[in-house]
């Protein structure tokens, strides 16, 4: 007996790893929005609820007030925004409330780093208090960022920072205050072949889409850009919109707003797995780098010779079945997993 299980041990059939993206999905998608058209909330809201999406939504603060209300940017039409009621509801909900700068302009990069970071705060003191929660993620406007910009955005408090790029972000992105985002252009831009392209591509990485407003077909909005011959109208019709997110609900993806990848990643990486047997027990310890643990849990494959085992992670106890010669388990930094085989 006692043979048969050193074998067993020895037999490198235990072992653990932190998944690249939670529940072991193939992929990371962030779905966010900016100037906080009214349009997200009466036409992407409702679709996104439909498949179980969170999503991230930036807003101008000189734009909100408490009920939805026009505004406009110089020499472009009024288009009705979200008021703080709306936004309230969609971060209840679960979304994220983003920053995209107190006033729609691009932040001066010539500015001393202490004023572009005070610029910054303003909107994101803003959003914290009509929210009452952290606000991490800044949407630069107009994506207009550099390095410069990006120090001032942590300065600020920032831990998230959305430009453009079109392209996806790498597993561990260079800086995580200068996330690369690919933004629709229009209802044909990108079509739906390349919409499903885009979403092939992000396979392994972290996509970020870049939404604006959703216009009806024939609707006041639309005829407008239609008569202007405008080309890049940063809308599109809500049913685009939906099939766009069906075809993504089709996907092994893990769709989630900027900060809850965002946050995802920062623990991966500052976390590392230390890992012993002994007495037939298998124990894996979070080991953690982070001074602020976020309570958002990383998924650990653990391979295991055992059919059944029992779980305890921070104190909780747990019996799974191992049916594929792996498991998935959830735990935070900092916490204790111990596996036991159970007969
Ligand atoms: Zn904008």
């Amino acid at each position: 007996m006692f043979l048969w299980w050193s074998n067993e041990l020895t037999a490198q059939k235990f072992s653990a790893e932190i998944c690249t993206w939670k529940d072991d999905k193939a992929a990371a998608v962030s779905i966010t929005f900016d100037d906080a058209s009214y349009s997200q909330y009466e036409y992407a809201y409702p679709v996104l609820s439909k498949y179980g999406f969170k999503a991230t939504f930036s807003l101008v603060g000189e734009w909100t007030k408490e009920q939805a209300t026009y505004s406009a940017e110089p020499g472009y039409f009024e288009i009705k925004k979200m008021g703080w009621q709306q936004i309230r509801q969609l971060h209840k909900a679960g979304n994220e409330i983003a920053s995209h700068g107190y006033r729609h302009r691009r932040y001066d990069r010539r500015l001393p780093l202490d004023t572009l970071a005070k610029q910054m705060k303003r909107n994101k003191t803003l959003i914290e208090q009509q929210t009452g929660d952290t606000c991490y993620t800044i949407h630069y406007p107009y994506s207009f960022a550099n390095k410069k910009t990006a120090l001032a955005a942590r300065k600020a408090g920032f831990s998230f920072g959305r430009t453009g790029g079109d392209s996806c972000n790498k597993p561990i992105p260079d800086n995580l205050l200068l996330l690369k985002s690919r933004a629709i252009l229009n209802d044909t831009t990108p079509n739906l072949s390349g919409f499903e392209k885009w979403l092939a591509q992000a396979h392994g990485k972290w996509l970020i889409l870049m939404y604006h407003h959703l216009f009806p077909k024939g609707s006041k909005e639309m005829r407008i850009l239609e008569y202007h011959k405008v080309r890049n109208t940063y809308s599109l019709y809500p049913a685009t919109f939906d099939k766009q997110m069906q075809m993504l609900a089709q996907k092994n993806y893990w769709v989630a707003p900027v900060k809850d990848v965002g946050k995802y990643i920062v623990e991966r990486e500052a976390v590392k797995l230390k890992t012993h047997r002994c007495f037939g027990r298998y124990v894996i310890k979070l080991q953690s780098k982070l001074d602020k643990v976020y309570d958002d849990p990383l998924t650990i494959r653990v391979k295991l010779p055992w059919q059944k085992v029992k779980v305890n992670i921070g104190g909780k106890e747990k019996i799974y079945s191992n049916t594929k010669g792996e498991i998935l388990l959830e735990a935070l930094p900092g916490n204790k997993i111990i596996i036991k085989k159970k007969k």
